[in-house]
């Protein structure tokens, strides 16, 4: 700020004698001072209160109020009591310069005056006086508080001219105004402009600092944000205090980030759509609207992880999300800027949020442009997947009216999705959701089971047709629900399979029936060969070889008391992976059977092709094989193939005296069924083999 304008170099004269004004003007103003004069008593005491000037120069005789009247009333003034006044009497006039004495001068000059020295005796005068150098010490202080402030100072007028322009020391100062262009107008983008002259104005209303934020455009070549606060100054002018925060702003842009967005694909997350959710819901009831939520899951996509690395499985984890981005239109775009219109709620799930449905076929369309665009191979690191999505959809307000219950109701509607054979788009309608809730309600349960060892283990004995003797074991799942009841293993395993959960729950299973069969070992003394279910998923999900020899190990036993039935369409897949897993498995000495066969493809060549000991005859040909001749040619066909292979034959499900023969007959050597023992609990099949134990003894077979 320019020092020449400060008021505390303000002199006011008041003197009735315009020439003696003008010269005393021309002088001071030579001098570097600004005058106030003014030509009576009265319009001087008006003068000092409104403009508070370093020193006053009064003439005696003066029209209204003479010299010596107006220097008793400054001194009464408010600030009036310490300004040097200077009375100009006439030369030799001693009473007149006791008079100023009385009246509070603080020093008199002689008229005529002698203007050679007349400015001299003015500084004089000023030095000795304290209210000078009070003022001089705080014009100092201001200025060295001012050059400390990095902020930039500008004052500023309400007409949008910029009067002053104190440049700050930040990373990022603004620049100063160029020469000639004091308009703010020139100044700042024009936008920016109207908004502080709007604050400029605004501030002198008000006692509260007005404040705005900005940051310049591009042409700036500043990336820089700053806060600009309003505080009123002299009349119709405003102290602009300039803030660079550009640091505070990233801090707090980064916090944003990561508090708001996935890492991985950069796209909103739960948190951030279920905010976006609500907005959407607020609108939606203002405007009567109607929007929608499709929730995408991948089919399969587990297994890319597993099998190729949780890189890999990010990778096309991206490109997927690049390829969503594309399909929706990015029409909800946040108040900060962000496009808003796919989220990843975590995992292999995103979300995408659709607005003004007015009717259902667009979001049919929506879905299969998805689909369609998913289906592209994706090509990464030398690798092709197709990735299919299973999207479920949910309408405000038909299918909720809140984000729990919409975002609930898409989950279950992509639940029917993947259970109608995935690849697929399913809306959520009240009518459909009763099985599917109670699927989600089956999914949460056994992730609990999971978690507080909530399963157990039945065991069904194996007996050998001819001998009658148990000669094995099939360990069978048991869980039962919060009321105590069973929930059959059909139910549940599927479930198990498509969320991951069999993973956990195999490996239970595996370790649990080893276990068994040492504690019998130890109880019974003798060895039962345990049959133990195997899923297919176990064999992407885990690493099924290591978690048998893991749990042989752990319990002692011999591989060849385990045998795993696996099912048909495992081995249909063929995949490399497959085939040497079960031949590390073999070679281990763990035996291997084909469950419920007949009912798959039941191709005998791959039967050659993998190291299986032997085969189980799905129960739906047993059970009818007395009325229906085709069954029962089935089973003989089976039984005499599986032979010639080199294969134990194993009949599943004999509930009858009749099927029993008829598969006796045939020549298959062991059976399982109701009517030979149910599946039971470990300590009731104890019980069984110590009482047969101890008939056996009795009545020597
Ligand atoms: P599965 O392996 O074919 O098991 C035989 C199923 O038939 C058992 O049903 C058993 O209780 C039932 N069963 C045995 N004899 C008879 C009979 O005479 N009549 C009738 N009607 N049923 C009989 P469960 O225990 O309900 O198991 C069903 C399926 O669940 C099993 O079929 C198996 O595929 C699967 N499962 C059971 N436990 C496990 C496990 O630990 N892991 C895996 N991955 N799957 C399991
Ligand atoms: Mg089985
Ligand atoms: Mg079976």
């Amino acid at each position: 700020m320019s020092e020449d304008k400060h008021p505390m170099k303000q002199i006011l004269i008041a003197d009735d004698d315009p020439g003696i004004r003008q010269v005393m003007r021309a002088a001071l103003q030579k001098d570097g001072f600004e005058v106030i004069d003014v030509a009576d008593g009265i319009a001087a005491v008006e003068a000092f209160v409104e403009n508070d000037p370093c020193l006053v120069m009064l003439d005696v005789e003066m029209p209204g109020q003479s010299g010596f009247e107006a220097c008793e009333q400054i001194r009464q003034s408010a600030g009036g009591a310490h300004v040097p006044i200077v009375i100009a009497t006439g030369r030799e006039d001693l009473s007149a310069v006791n008079h100023a004495y009385e009246a509070g001068a603080t020093d008199f000059i002689a008229k005529p005056i002698n203007w050679p020295i007349f400015c001299h005796r003015v500084k004089y005068v000023l030095r000795s006086s304290t209210h000078f150098q009070r003022m001089q010490m705080s014009e100092e202080k201001n200025a060295a508080l001012l050059t400390a402030i990095p902020d930039t100072m500008i004052i500023l007028s309400d007409d949008g001219e910029i009067l002053n322009f104190l440049p700050g020391f930040c990373e990022h100062p603004l620049p100063a105004p160029t020469e000639g262009k004091t308009s703010v107008f020139e100044y700042l983008p024009r936008p920016i402009a109207e908004k502080w002259i709007h604050m400029a104005r605004s501030a002198g209303r008000t006692t509260e600092p007005l404040e705005r934020e900005f940051a310049l455009p591009a042409e700036y070549d500043t990336v820089a944000h700053y806060v600009a606060r309003f505080v009123p100054y002299l009349e119709g002018q405003s102290l602009v205090i300039v803030t660079e925060f550009t640091e505070r702003k990233r801090a707090e842009e980064r916090i944003h980030r990561l508090a708001y967005f996935d890492g991985l694909t950069g796209l909103p997350n739960r948190q951030h759509f279920i905010q976006h959710l609500d907005g959407m819901i607020t609108n939606s009831k203002q405007s009567d609207g109607r929007f929608a939520i499709l929730y995408v899951d991948l089919d399969n996509f587990k297994r890319i992880n597993d099998n190729l690395g949780h890189s890999y499985g990010d990778g096309v984890l991206k490109s997927i999300a690049d390829r969503l981005g594309q399909c929706i239109r990015k029409q909800h775009v946040a108040e900060d800027g962000e496009p808003f219109g796919i989220a990843r709620l975590g995992g292999d799930e995103f979300a995408a949020a659709i607005d003004d449905v007015d009717d259902d076929d667009i979001l049919v369309n929506v879905a299969d442009r998805i689909r369609e665009k998913l289906r592209q191979p994706v090509k990464y690191r030398g690798h092709e997947f197709v990735v299919t999505p299973s999207v479920g959809i949910a309408v405000y307000p038909d299918d909720g009216d809140n984000v729990e219950d919409l975002l609930k109701h898409a989950d279950v509607a992509m639940y029917q999705a993947k259970s109608s054979g995935r690849d697929a788009v399913r809306f959520y309608r009240g009518t459909m959701s009763l099985k599917s809730l109670q699927r989600l309600n089956i999914e949460t349960m056994l992730r609990k089971a999971v978690e507080n060892d909530g399963l157990e283990l039945h065991y069904q004995p194996k007996f050998g047709l001819d001998s009658g003797h148990v000669v094995g074991v099939e360990a069978l799942i048991r869980w039962r629900d919060e009321d105590g009841k069973f929930i059959p293993p059909a139910q549940f395993i599927p479930i198990a399979e498509e969320t991951g959960l069999i993973t956990p729950i195999g490996d239970w299973v595996i370790h649990e029936a080893c276990r068994q069969v040492r504690t019998w070992q130890k109880g019974l003394g003798a060895d039962i060969e345990v049959a133990v279910n195997i899923s297919s998923q176990q064999f992407y999900h885990c690493d099924l070889k290591k978690t048998v020899m893991q749990a042989l190990f752990e319990a002692s036993i011999r591989p060849n008391l385990l045998q795993l039935e696996l099912t048909e369409s495992l081995l249909m897949k063929d995949v490399r992976e497959v085939v040497d897993t079960l031949r590390a498995l073999k070679d281990a000495g763990v035996s291997l059977a084909i469950d419920d066969f007949g009912t798959g493809y039941s191709s005998l060549s791959y039967l050659k092709r993998f190291p299986l000991d032997a085969l189980k005859i799905d129960r739906s040909f047993v059970k009818d094989l007395s009325e229906n001749n085709d069954d029962a040619a089935i089973c003989a066909a089976i039984i005499a193939m599986s032979h010639s292979l080199g294969l134990h034959v194993i009949a599943e499900g004999i509930e009858t005296g009749e099927q029993l023969k008829y598969l006796c007959d045939q020549g298959c050597e062991m059976g399982q069924g109701f009517l030979l023992a149910k599946p039971m609990p470990a300590a009731e099949f104890e019980q069984l083999m110590t009482e047969r134990a101890g008939l056996s003894k009795r009545q020597p077979a």
